[in-house]
Parts: structure tokens; sequence; C-alpha cells
């Protein structure tokens, strides 16, 4: 049986199942980079974010905090300049000393003041307080300069004139009830900055007699240390925190070099590190900037918020700066990603386990299917196929089983046309062995009988000569006329034996050969040139080829066309012979056209039998096989003849010889 050859070899085993695992595979680990990379660059700005938005809410409760203790600070101020001493002072000074309202005296007033400054102090561990008179003089003034720091009223030989100094002359020129809020300075003593630092912010207010004239200023000096460590701690530890002034220069900053650098007249500005807080100083309005400063060494989310605090002039302000190292938000980043890479990791892994098990479970039967196939190629049974499966496999595997049966069919339909063919074969075979050999003997016996039949012809011929010579003298006329017929009809029948020999002697020159067509007809016209002149004809030969074949033969079937051309003549007519070739398919096709009687188409089989005539001897001599020959030459040279003729027009007989090129090849 036979075994289908071009089934998929077994290293192709594998095609089908890595045909479907691999896209699959493919598109999960796509899937998978896909989220990742979403993930990734959505989690870096979310964070960033979060981050910003964390550093500006700390931020804004800064301010809140800083807003406060400012406030809290002129509220202080104003509540001092309105006590019943200052007030009772400013009376007893312009009625010598003593106050006309209740009979106070000013050094009574003082002493009061002193206990009520006292008293905040205890109240305010940050503030020192004083009272300036309107010549500058310090007049009464309580701070933290007793033993270990403890509160105390300085008394008046200590006392300095301030009369120069920047808070005394601004607040001295303000109106009754308004207040002047310093810069942010280091606190000096005499001139010089005190150690530790302190940085203090100023607040004051003019006080006015009743009579409207200056009378002094109530001043209130506060530390800020505790409210710049509070913002500090509001921030948080983790995050770097700076405090800028409104000039940008730096008063907080965790570098100490860095911090209150104008106080010693250099400049330490905000803006070297955050470039964008140069737009914060010079737009007021501008209240917070978020954003990531990215350098070599290190990168950092950071918000900035512009807190003013002083109500009366809002160009008094403080920058805060909290920064976050981008790297410990990125830390967090990590932390998450990883635990996403475990979750797409584990996810990878089950999809694969998926994948392949879809995969296998689509590939195994097509495989199992594929493997019946080949093993048993078309003697693959049905139930071997899971023809009974739904689906497009089992449609599958319905055509494959209709093929195969049709192909079996087919077969079966082919073996038995072959045993049919074989036997026709053979049958021809033995046919034409029977025919040869049958040939063979008719051939033997015309050769024989014309031969043996030439003997006793001779014997009358003789005879009659005899008769002829020896009796002439008692022959009369009318025996003479008879012995003239034995003559004619024994010669005739010489002639029509020796046709008959030569026809069973056609063939039998076995040898073939290669003849120029051309040559050869023209030899036989030089053999008939006396025939051509007699009749006045025209023999006209084309282009002809090299023919294999026996060319004794052969110059017999021109000799016979040419001949029957000049013979059967029309009356008045020269005869004119064309002889030509032409390749038609893997052959020549040769015709002898005349211009002679033609033949009626009912003669055209007949003509080619031995001894047939269409006429009279006395009209046209002939013996009637000279066609005989022609055909039986064709056909041994394998070819076909045949003619097309018109009465009184002409003729053309054609004959086909197999080409001698195709016979080299
Ligand atoms: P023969 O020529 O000896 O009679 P053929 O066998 O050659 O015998 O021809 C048989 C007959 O066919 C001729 O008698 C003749 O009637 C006819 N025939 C043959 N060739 C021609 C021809 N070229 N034109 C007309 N008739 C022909």
């Amino acid at each position: 049986m036979t075994k289908t050859k071009d089934l998929p070899t077994l290293g192709n085993q594998k095609s089908i199942t890595w045909r479907i695992l691999l896209p699959l595979l493919l598109l999960i680990v796509a899937s998978n980079a896909l989220i990742v990379t979403v993930i990734m660059r959505q989690l870096d700005t979310q964070l960033i974010d979060a981050t910003e938005q964390t550093l500006a809410n700390k931020s804004e409760l800064q301010a809140v905090q800083f807003r406060a203790n400012i406030l809290e600070l002129i509220r202080d101020l104003q509540f001092l300049a309105g006590t019943p001493p200052i007030q009772g002072l400013a009376r007893a000074e312009h009625n010598d000393g003593v106050d006309p309202l209740d009979g106070s005296t000013e050094q009574e007033w003082v002493t009061r003041l002193g206990v009520i400054f006292t008293e905040i102090l205890k109240v305010k561990p940050s503030i020192q307080i004083r009272f300036i008179r309107s010549n500058g003089m310090e007049f009464i003034r309580v701070d933290r300069s007793g033993l270990d720091g403890s509160i105390r009223l300085v008394p008046p030989a200590e006392l300095q004139d301030k009369s120069q100094s920047q808070y005394f002359t601004e607040t001295i020129a303000l109106a009754e009830g308004r207040v002047y809020v310093s810069e942010i300075e280091l606190n000096r003593e005499f001139g010089k900055i005190v150690e530790p630092w302190q940085p203090v912010i100023r607040a004051a207010t003019p006080i006015y007699s009743t009579a409207g004239q200056l009378f002094g200023i109530v001043i209130i000096n506060h530390n800020l240390q505790a409210t710049f460590d509070q913002l500090k701690s509001l921030a948080g530890l983790e995050q770097q925190f700076q405090i800028a002034n409104s000039h940008g220069e730096y008063l907080v900053h965790p570098d100490e070099s860095r911090r209150f650098a104008f106080e010693y007249q250099r400049s330490s500005n905000i803006i070297e590190d955050f470039p964008q807080a140069q737009r914060m100083l010079s737009e007021p309005q501008l209240d917070v900037v978020n954003g990531v400063n990215r350098s070599a060494e290190q990168s950092s989310v950071y918000s900035m918020r512009s807190v003013s605090y002083n109500p009366d002039n809002p160009r008094d302000r403080l920058i805060l700066a909290t920064s976050h190292d981008l790297q410990d938000t990125l830390l967090v980043k990590d932390r998450l990603l990883n635990k996403v890479y475990m979750i797409l990791a584990l996810v990878l892994l089950l999809s694969t386990g998926l994948a392949i098990y879809v995969s296998q479970r689509i590939a195994t039967p097509i495989i199992n299917m594929r493997n019946t196939l080949k093993r048993d190629g078309m003697a693959t049974k049905s139930k071997d196929l899971p023809i009974t499966d739904s689906g497009e496999l089992g449609e599958l595997a319905r055509v494959f089983d209709n093929l195969l049966q049709e192909l079996s069919h087919r077969e079966r339909l082919l073996t038995a046309e072959n045993g049919e063919r074989k036997v026709a074969e053979n049958e021809l075979r033995r046919n034409n062995q029977k025919l040869a050999a049958l040939n063979k003997e008719l051939s033997q016996f015309t050769y024989i009988a014309s031969h043996d039949l030439q003997e006793p012809l001779r014997t009358v011929q003789s005879f009659v000569e005899l008769f002829e010579q020896n009796y002439a003298e008692q022959l009369d006329g009318e025996a003479k006329i008879f012995l003239g017929f034995i003559n004619e009809s024994t010669e005739r029948m010489s002639a029509l034996i020796k046709g008959l020999l030569d026809y069973g002697r056609l063939g039998s020159e076995s040898e073939l050969s290669v003849i120029d067509g051309k040559a050869l007809v023209a030899d036989v016209c030089a053999d008939l040139a006396l025939r051509i002149a007699d009749v006045g004809g025209e023999v006209v030969i084309g282009e002809l080829p090299l023919i294999k074949g026996r060319k004794t033969d052969l110059r017999l079937l021109f000799q016979n066309l040419i001949s029957n051309g000049l013979k059967f003549t029309q009356q008045g007519v020269s005869p004119v012979i064309s002889i030509a070739a032409e390749l038609s398919g893997d052959e020549w096709l040769f015709s002898v056209r005349d211009n002679g009687i033609g033949i009626d188409e009912d003669n055209f089989q007949r003509i080619f039998l031995i001894f047939q005539r269409l006429h009279a001897r006395d009209q046209y001599e002939g013996s009637g096989i000279g066609l005989a020959h022609c055909k039986k030459i064709v056909e041994l040279h394998g070819g076909k003849i045949w003619l097309e003729s018109e009465v009184n027009k002409g003729t053309v007989f054609y004959f086909t010889l197999r080409n001698e090129q195709d016979e080299q090849a």
C-alpha cells in the first residue's frame, strides 16, 4: 500500500505547538512589559506629584504658624501701648512728673510698668520689652540679662541711647496706633552681634500724649529661634528646610555658614539653590512654587512658599523652602515596583503554564492525526481519525478521510485499468506478431508464386517464338494475329508478375540511410528526362529536406508519382509537376502536384489497391500497381499517403515522412 511521503518529518513535530505557543508567550511578555512601563512612567510622576503636595501642605501649616506668631507679637504690642502705666506716664510728663488724673508720680508709673513688663516676659519666654522716650533714650527695659538668663528690669545706668537706630526713627514717623515691624536680624548689644545668635524681629508703636505730642515708643524684641525650630519640626526631620527673607537671603539653612550671611556683609541667597525663587521674590502674589531640582549629586522634590506676615506691609515676607530627596521618593517606588514585579512574575508563570496547556490541547490531536496519517498512509482507517470530533479538527479529519477514500477508489480504478491495458497490450503484441508472420508468409508466397509463374510464361513465350520462326510459312494471317495476341498477353502478364515481385520485395532492403530529398528527385527526373521532353512537360523541384529511409523504395515512390503526373495529362495541356515539402509537427509533409485530368473523389481509396485502374489500357497504359507500391513504401516508412483532386484541374498527392532531425535526436 502506498505511504504518503510528503507529511512533515518528526523534526517539525513541535512546530504547530510552537506556532500557537510562541505568539501567546510573546503576547503575555509584551503585555506585562507594557504594564511595567506604564506603571514606571506613571509612578514617577505620581510619586513626585504626591511628594510635592505633601511638602506644600506642610509649608501651608508653617505659614499659618508663623503668621500667628507675628500677629500675636503685634497684638501684645498694641495691648502694651494701651496699658494705664504708659498712658499715666504720658500724662505725668506734661504735669511736672505727677499724673493729674490720680496723683501717681512718674516713678510710681515706671514701677508699675516694670511689673507689667516682667509679668508678660514670664509667660512669653522669647521676648524683651522696652519703652524708649521720644529723645531716643531707653526709659524702661525688661530682658533676660539676669543671672542664668533670669528676667531683669535693667537699671537706669545700663540704659542706652537708641535715637540712631533704624527702628526708632521709623517708628516715630508713624501715626498713633500704627505698628512698625522690622526685618529679621541677629540681635546686637552695643552694636555687636550677640553670641549665640538670636534671630530677632522687632515690633514697635509710637505713644502720643493727650496733647498729641510724641512721648516715646514701645518696642518688643521677639527672638525667633524657637519659632524657626518649630517650623523646622513641622517640615519633618527627613526634609531639608530653608528660610529666606524677602530679599532671598538665608535665615535658616542646614549649612551654618549660609545663615544670616548678610549680617557679615556677605550674601547667601536662595536663588543660588532654587532659581525659581527669583520669580517668587519679584511677584508678591505668587504663593507656592513646586518642582524638582536635578543636579549631578542630588535630585530633590521641593515646595517653596512665600509667607507675608506684616498686615501693614505685604512686602515683608519669608520664603520657606522644603525639599525632599528624590532618591528617598524613588525608594518608595522601588519597594512598590518589587511588589509589582513579583506579581507580574507570578502572572507570567501562570499565563505561561496556561499557554502551554492551551497550545498542547490544540496541537496534540493534530499531531496525533499527522502521526497516524504518516504511519498508515492511504491505509489509514476512518476510526483512527478524529472524525467524530466537533469543530475544526473534526472537519479536518473528515476532509482527510474523504480524500483518502477518494484516493483509494482512484487507485483501485487505476490498478484495474492497468490490468486491462496490459491484457490489451499483450493481445496487440500477439496480433502484431501474427500479422508480421502472415505478412512475411504473404511476401514469400507472392514472391514464390510470381517467380514460379515466370517459368511457364517464359515457356509459352519461347514456344510462341518457335512457332513464329519454324512455322512462319504454314501460319496464315489470322494465326499470326492470334500469336500476336498471345505475345502481347504474355508480355503483359510478365509485367504484372514483375510488378507483383517488386511489390513483394518492397521493404526487403533493410538498411536505412540519410537521403538528400532534392538530389533523389533530381536523379529521378534525370531518368525520366526523355519522357518529360516527349510530353513537353516540366518538373519544378522545391526545397526538399534530408530524409531517412530505404533509397530504392523512396526513389520508386517519387518515380511512380512523377510518372503518373506525366501520364494522366489533359489533351493540349503541357504537364507541370511541382514537388515540395514543409514541416508539419514532427514530420515532413511532401506534396506532388500536377495539372492533369484529376480523379473523381469516389476513387480516392480504390486507386491505391493493387491492379486497380480507372482507365482502359488503350487510353492510358499501365498495370495499376504504381500507387499500391507508393502506399506500401510510405507505410513501411511509418507515414501516410492521401490525395486531393479535382477532375480536369489536377491532383495533389500528399505523403508524410519522419523528420530526419528528430530521428537523429
Ligand atoms: P497505372 O498508372 O499503372 O495505371 P497506378 O497504380 O499508378 O497504375 O494508378 C492507378 C490509377 O490511378 C491509374 O490507372 C489512374 O487512373 C489513376 N491515376 C494515378 N495517378 C493519376 C494522376 N496523377 N492523375 C489522374 N489519375 C491518376
